[in-house]
């Protein structure tokens, strides 16, 4: 056959998004703010390209950039990574998980995946050969049931990926769980490749607890996060993998062949736009206001609010307005009531269907006072 994915159909977010344009619908289902980034760090931009940094950035990434990650994972987590050998800058979260796949997963090899479960990490892993383990967490709180993923683990098991926080359910990974992750790959190599990309989007004061905090599991780990959601500029497609030495060398021969390098003067921006602190710390309580505004929008309708700990997704519970499974109330409520959400059966392989919907929250006021005056007629 000539397809490598054949199973595979356009991603659920290309979709959502096509569909709330035809309908001139509120776009609430692919996740990006609606609203600009901080005119800083787009002056910044300019200033790089005007004074002529237009030009390959070294393989693994501008020094400056990484100095300042190293510098923000070490204040937040206490786990030092050498900013030279140990950070690659990628061309977003994407491209760094899917090189982290093509660098370590072979044919037979299996990985254990937590549903709901981001798009791209499945073909991924089938591309090159791998075979998908995986434990459905499920609603209304999605816990992680730590016997039944221990019985996922055989003598094939390569790679855990874990996306904490979650998107989409907005959950975040406790001290438990990670005290019972570290007793399930503690004696074996199992490797693990933690998407943290929504990781300063935590909620109501609970922490992120960074796989990177625990030498046992950060020897072991591959560490992607993104400026995208860090920065509000998804469309520049910014992010990096951290990991040892020993991963990073692996990494980067397939980075070279697949990216080699990542645009030059955004890299040098973000890396003294980074020098301030403040630029970061202070986004949780931004989505946290985005996030409340939305909630009490919604309190006084039928649809349950499922917690949502992190991200800038929230998850929905419909079934006390419809009965449809959760496609066709996407397709419905996007065409009839003009709000585009995605569907959370699209972040389960057997299309798990438990009638919840999941809204992004990054947008501004006024696109989110729409939404709710809309959903509040149903
Ligand atoms: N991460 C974003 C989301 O979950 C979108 C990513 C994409 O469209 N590829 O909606």
């Amino acid at each position: 056959p000539l397809s490598k994915l054949s199973n595979v159909g356009t991603t659920i977010f290309s979709q959502m998004t096509q569909l709330a344009n035809e309908n001139e619908a509120i776009n609430l289902s692919q996740g990006f703010p609606d609203f600009m980034p901080d005119s800083e760090l787009m002056d910044l931009v300019d200033h790089f390209i005007k004074k002529g940094f237009n030009q390959y950035a070294p393989m693994g990434g501008m020094i400056g950039l990484k100095e300042e990650i190293a510098r923000k994972i070490e204040n937040s987590h206490q786990a030092i990574y050498n900013p030279d050998s140990e950070i690659t800058i990628t061309a977003g979260g994407t491209q760094a998980i899917f090189t982290a796949i093509a660098t370590f997963v072979k044919k037979d090899d299996e990985v254990i995946i937590f549903e709901p479960a981001y798009d791209c990490y499945e073909p991924t892993v089938e591309l090159f050969g791998g075979i998908v383990k995986r434990f459905e967490m499920k609603a209304p709180d999605y816990e992680i049931d730590w016997n039944a993923v221990k019985n996922l683990v055989s003598a094939q098991t390569k790679m855990i990926i874990l996306n904490n926080p979650n998107n989409p359910s907005g959950k975040i990974l406790k001290e438990n769980d990670i005290q019972e992750l570290i007793k399930i790959v503690e004696k074996t190599s199992i490797l693990i490749l933690s998407d943290e990309v929504y990781e300063n989007i935590i909620f109501d004061g609970k922490q992120h607890i960074s796989i990177c905090k625990y030498p046992e599991l950060k020897d072991r780990s591959l560490l992607v996060a993104s400026f995208g959601k860090l920065f509000h500029v998804t469309g520049w497609k910014v992010g990096y993998c951290a990991a040892p030495k020993m991963l990073t060398d692996e990494f980067r021969k397939i980075h070279q062949f697949n990216v080699f390098s990542v645009n030059t003067p955004i890299q040098l921006a973000l890396g003294e736009y980074m020098k301030n602190d403040d630029h970061y710390n202070s986004l949780s309580q931004f989505f946290q206001e985005k996030r409340d505004f939305l909630r009490k929008g919604l309190a006084n309708t039928s649809f349950e609010l499922l917690d949502c700990e992190g991200t800038y997704f929230q998850a929905l519970k419909y079934d006390k307005i419809s009965d449809k499974n959760d496609f066709e109330f996407a397709s419905e409520l996007t065409v009839n009531h003009k709000v585009a959400s995605v569907p959370f059966s699209s972040f389960y392989k057997n299309k798990l269907n438990e009638n919840v919907i999941r809204l992004c929250f990054a947008k501004k006021q006024e696109t989110l006072e729409r939404a709710i005056e809309n959903l509040s007629k149903l």
